[in-house]
Formats: structure tokens, C-alpha cells, sequence
């Protein structure tokens, strides 16, 4: 299996979760092993991708430093997991990804629109060799050692709609884009007026977003899934997993994980040595990985 960019630069424009502004978002080819690389077009700074870039996890992944960061890449890098796209350049004219309708659909189409491009070198990815684990009282995130790239998440919330769900996800890029990508983020209309009294979530609308009240979801066209809810906490794993660079052979498995906990599991996997390898995907003993690619 080749190294993946796309064939030509793309571009969309959305809004930006936190101020609501327009966010244009473009997309261009990079060689053989430059990695993804984040550019912020209005600082003139480059922001390669990896957990040491990774600057807060409260309500979003963001990368950067004091000169500049960018909020909310994980929607944008589960598609980049789900096509396994090793090399891209991500630029971006603000500190955020655009939101588009909270999920990962909106990346995956301008994925499509701009092709993949196989190129001349093997694809490595990440293979985890032995389980860890980060915990946080019940909460829990695992990556174990597997032939399969699989995610399996569980969550409970005390709240009707939502309750006790989970999803077992084998991935495959077709898998992925059938299962996952449409499963939208969501937010407590409480919450949500709070955070917008503090001028953050100034671009949260039920067009990007399931929203919550109390009892029931908000949005008039309802759920997209029975467990939408878990299944986008698999399409943030994913996101979050490629943080790490690479797309990582693991089985993932959480209960009531977060963006922090993720975070912490890349980085405690990239900390040792001992954790993984970076393997070419052909020398894998067993194809499954590499046929979920294709
Ligand atoms: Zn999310």
C-alpha cells in the first residue's frame, strides 16, 4: 500500500463553531512523507500535526502555540483517518475549522471532490504492541494490539434521549463513511446559552449541531442514528487518534472518554518505544488492515 495525498488543491468555506465567522478551508497536495501539516494562511504559520502541537482538549482538540492555534481538527481528522491520507497541506484563515453540519461528512465529500493520489513510497502506520490504558475514575480510554483497526465506545448519560448507548465500529474506509462520518456533535441548549453569554459557541445552531433540552432533541429533523451520540464519540476517537500522525492498528475501546483522555493515550503511546512500531503496512502479517483502505 501507497502513501495517500489527493490529486488537487480544494477549498470550501463554513462557519466557525466559536466566533460563528466564515472560516475558508483549503486543501493542497504535499510529498512523500511531509505529513499533515495545519497552516494558518492569515499568520503565515505552519502547524505540523502531532500530539507536542496539541495545546487544549477542553471542549475541542486545538493545536498551536501562543502564536496562534486551531480549534476543533478532530471532525476533520477522522475522514483524514477514514481515507488514510498520509500527506496533505490543511490551510485555514482563522483559529478554527470550519464546523460544517457537526460531523465529518461535509470533509469526506471534499475529499472525493479532490481524489486521492497514491504515491511513490510505502504507507506506515502505527502499530500498537501492547495495551495501554489512561483512566479517570470510571472513565477509561484502551488501545490493544490488533489486527483490525475497531472502536468500540460506550457512554451513559443521565438523560433520556441519550441514556446508556454504544457502538462497535470494524473500520473500513467504506465502513466508515456509511457508519460514522454523518454522526453529528451535540450540545445542551443550557450549556450552549452559557457558553454564548461568555462569546464562545457563537456559531452553534441546530444546523451544526444535535441540540438538547431536557427531555428531548431539538432538531425537527430528529437523529440520523438510534446511538448517533456514540457513534460520534468513535468519529472523535478516530480524529483524535490521528493526532498521532499516522493512522494507528489498534483496537480502540473507551467508556465515557474525552478529548483530554485521548490525548493522553497518544501521547503515553508515543513515550516509549516499547508502546509500537512504525511498520509499512505491506509488511503487516495479516492484509485485513490494509484492505480496509481500499
Ligand atoms: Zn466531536
Amino acid at each position: 500500500m501507497q502513501q495517500r495525498t489527493i490529486q488537487k488543491a480544494v477549498e470550501v468555506v463554513g462557519i466557525g463553531l466559536h466566533k460563528g465567522e466564515p472560516i475558508r478551508l483549503r486543501l493542497e497536495p504535499l510529498s512523500v512523507d511531509a505529513g499533515i501539516v495545519f497552516y494558518r494562511e492569515d499568520l503565515a504559520m505552519s502547524i505540523p500535526l502531532s500530539p507536542k502541537a496539541v495545546i487544549d482538549t477542553r471542549m475541542a482538540t486545538v493545536i498551536g502555540s501562543e502564536k496562534g492555534f486551531i480549534s476543533t481538527i478532530e471532525h476533520f481528522l477522522s475522514a483524514i483517518y477514514g481515507y488514510g491520507i498520509d500527506n496533505l497541506r490543511v490551510i485555514v484563515d482563522g483559529n478554527e475549522m470550519p464546523i460544517m453540519d457537526g460531523s465529518a461528512i461535509s470533509f469526506c465529500l471534499l475529499l472525493d471532490e479532490a481524489g486521492i493520489a497514491e504515491q511513490e513510497a510505502s504507507k506506515r502506520i502505527i502499530r500498537v504492541k501492547r495495551p495501554l490504558e489512561v483512566r479517570d475514575g470510571e472513565k477509561f480510554v484502551r488501545l490493544l494490539p490488533a489486527e483490525r483497526a475497531t472502536f468500540d465506545f460506550r457512554i451513559d448519560f443521565a438523560h433520556p434521549v441519550i441514556g446508556e448507548q454504544s457502538e462497535q465500529f470494524v473500520f473500513s474506509t467504506q465502513n466508515f463513511v456509511e457508519e460514522i462520518a454523518r454522526a453529528r456533535t451535540f450540545g445542551f441548549a443550557k450549556d450552549i446559552q452559557y457558553l454564548q453569554s461568555q462569546n464562545l459557541a457563537l456559531g452553534a445552531s441546530l444546523h451544526n449541531a444535535i441540540g438538547l433540552d431536557d427531555h428531548k432533541v431539538l432538531n425537527p429533523e430528529g437523529l440520523r442514528f438510534d446511538n448517533e451520540f456514540a457513534r460520534h464519540k468513535i468519529l472523535d476517537a478516530m480524529g483524535d487518534m490521528m493526532v498521532s500522525g499516522s493512522n494507528i492498528l489498534a483496537k480502540y475501546e473507551s467508556f465515557a472518554g474525552s478529548h483530554r483522555l485521548n490525548f493522553e493515550l497518544t501521547s503515553k503511546l508515543l513515550s516509549d518505544s516499547n508502546n509500537y512500531e512504525f511498520v509499512a503496512v505491506e509488511s503487516l502479517q495479516s492484509r485485513a488492515f490494509e484492505k480496509s483502505f481500499a
